[in-house]
């Protein structure tokens, strides 16, 4: 049956396949694909994970006190009976051996597919079952987690091409999507290198982290899709519509010919684009336009290179932490991967963000997480490193040593106060004394604060006094202005970047800057956003950064601008009560 299920488009263009569904996030286990050679090991691995509990489970039958009611008994044999039950292990080998899950996530896709059945039982006592059936699974993932896993998760899986072996078939080159409840920026990393042609979940809002990364692989992406992974079933088709925000399922012939027509007409207008790549970024007037690439690893910096962007303009570098269980990367390690991202820069600048963790972006159980009831509002960010200032200045000495193999900007996220710059800039200078207590060498950096605060687009004049150039984080910045949390669906319509009070501060952060002779950027989504790029010229912004995808439309659109035609119009936008259209004047 086809049928349509809404959400929000946050990565555009069109992608058709066949559904892979990814675990809902009741019970968070990490997804990635395994090589054929560790399909043995990684049985194994779930075997010993059942074992364990069917173990633990026999022992405390044993140990059961003879008062004990006779329900509780049942139930451990009920549980033992659904761990040993064929059906369960038959199907999750599958998954492992054909579709090259990793356990965990063979696992859970078996435990969804075994609960529907479950959900379908006439009979109420066994209906009930399914909840035993969570538990053990529970227990099961428990104990894999206590096991580290001998396979590593891959950082770039062979099967690039878009194979995959098909569920009780031979191969399939059908191109796949992924559907799933939610997907962590640590889990949608790890699909960076896989061979999905587009996403879904059900829950996240326009700039929630998992969408950006999904927009940072230019691959169609829905989020906000409710309902969607428990209403798609693996290997349904699926169409999915990134302009629209639209996911179809199992589409009827005729439709599935409009979208490839659709389909083929994104590529041609690609193809078009690319010819800009050398183009010089100037505008009808003149003036030079500086645009660059956010990137969340360094192999993102080839895509930059060759999106012609002339530096990064945001590393995220809370990426590398992410994902890592107990062991977060030392400074040798991170040194490694700063360099390797000026090296593969060859020359141009690199903006390296210090880890902005927290919110939405957590670390893997263990590490602390602020425990905040309102993480966007808690321990996040700069205020996350300044309250572990041991780590944070094994960043910042990475930093400093990978500054001698090229162009550094060192960006500060979520800057509030001034205060909270002598603290930062004060870890700086404890980490400068550390190198040099080490005898080690060091390079030059510029400095620069993430404006992403109210209060910091505020007091713009006062933190432009510590620092070389500053960086609007617009995501953040419509965030917390507005009070919408950015990665809730329920309230994402209200997320809105031409709302005069987001635009009279990045307006007035661009003016001041500009004023004081410091160099402004914008990184947040807003750079990336071809509706936005003239009313930003028109504030009077030089400097955009964004995903390197997103670099050829912004540049068409910056070869059609006059800047001189743009200045009085954006200031009638600004000074609107009411967010209007961004339709600047011809
Ligand atoms: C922003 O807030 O706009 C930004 C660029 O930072 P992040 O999206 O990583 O929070
Ligand atoms: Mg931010």
């Amino acid at each position: 049956m086809t049928f349509a299920i809404h959400g929000l488009a946050v990565a555009p263009g069109i992608a058709i396949g066949r559904a892979v569904i990814a675990a809902s996030s009741r019970m968070e286990v990490v997804h990635y694909f395994i090589e054929p050679e560790q399909v043995v090991p990684e049985i194994k691995r779930l075997r010993a994970g059942r074992d364990a509990v069917v173990e633990e489970l026999r022992r405390m039958q044993e140990e059961l006190p003879a008062d004990v009611p006779h329900e509780l008994a049942a139930l451990l044999d009920v549980h033992l009976m659904l761990l040993q039950d064929e059906l369960l292990e038959n199907g999750v080998k599958r998954w492992i051996s054909e579709r090259l899950y990793n356990a965990e996530w063979a696992l859970t896709t078996q435990l969804e597919l075994v609960s529907r059945q479950f959900d379908e039982m006439e009979d109420e006592y066994l209906r009930e079952r399914k909840a035993d059936l969570e538990q053990v699974v529970e227990r099961v993932l428990r104990y894999m987690r206590g096991v580290a896993s001998p396979v590593a998760p891959p950082a770039s899986p062979k099967r690039a091409q878009g194979m995959l072996p098909g569920l009780g078939e031979e191969l399939t080159e059908d191109p796949l999507v992924l559907i799933a409840n939610d997907l962590s920026p640590a889990d949608m990393l790890q699909f960076k290198t896989s061979l999905f042609a587009g996403f879904v979940t059900d829950v996240g809002g326009k700039t929630s982290h998992t969408a950006i990364v999904a927009r940072s692989m230019d691959i169609p992406a829905v989020v906000g899709a409710r309902s969607s992974s428990l209403l798609v079933r693996q290997d349904d088709w699926v169409v999915i519509d990134g302009d629209a925000g639209i996911v179809i399922v199992n589409p009827s012939s005729i439709v599935l010919e409009e979208y490839s027509f659709r389909r083929r007409q994104v590529s041609l207008e690609r193809e078009r684009l690319s010819r800009l790549r050398h183009t010089p970024a100037v505008t009808l007037d003149g003036q030079s336009i500086e645009l660059m690439a956010n990137i969340e690893r360094p192999d993102d910096c080839d895509g930059a290179v060759h999106a012609g962007a002339v530096g990064v303009g945001l590393f995220r570098t809370e990426f590398l932490f992410m994902g890592r269980g107990a062991k977060l990367p030392d400074e040798d390690e991170q040194y490694a991967v700063y360099r390797e991202a000026l090296e593969r820069m060859s020359g141009l600048p690199v903006t390296l963000r210090t880890i902005d963790i927290g919110n939405d972006k957590p670390l893997d159980k263990g590490h602390r997480d602020g425990g905040s009831l309102n993480p966007a509002l808690g321990l996040r960010a700069i205020r996350w490193s300044l309250a572990d200032t041991s780590m944070f200045r094994t960043q910042l000495r990475a930093v400093l040593r990978a500054a001698l193999h090229g162009k550094v900007n060192l960006l500060f996220p979520m800057l509030s106060s001034i205060g909270e710059i002598r603290q930062t800039l004060a870890q700086l200078d404890l980490a400068r004394a550390e190198l040099d207590a080490r005898g080690e060498a060091y390079g030059d950096l510029r400095l620069g604060a993430m404006i992403e605060v109210p209060a910091a687009a505020l007091m713009i004049r006062s933190f432009l006094k510590h620092f070389d150039f500053v960086s609007i984080g617009t995501n953040d910045l419509v965030q917390y202005t507005l009070a919408i949390d950015r990665a809730d669906e329920a309230v994402a319509h209200l997320f809105d970047p031409m709302h005069p009070a987001v635009l009279r501060l990045v307006a007035d952060v661009i003016r001041a800057a500009n004023e004081a002779g410091k160099e402004v950027c914008v990184c947040g989504e807003m750079g990336g956003d071809v509706t936005m790029t003239r009313l930003l010229l028109g504030f009077g912004l030089r400097s955009f950064s964004m995903h390197p995808a997103q670099i050829l439309a912004v540049k068409q659109e910056i070869l059609r601008s006059d800047t001189r035609k743009l200045c009085e119009w954006s200031q009638s936008i600004l000074a609107s009560d009411e967010p209007l259209a961004p339709v600047a004047p011809a």
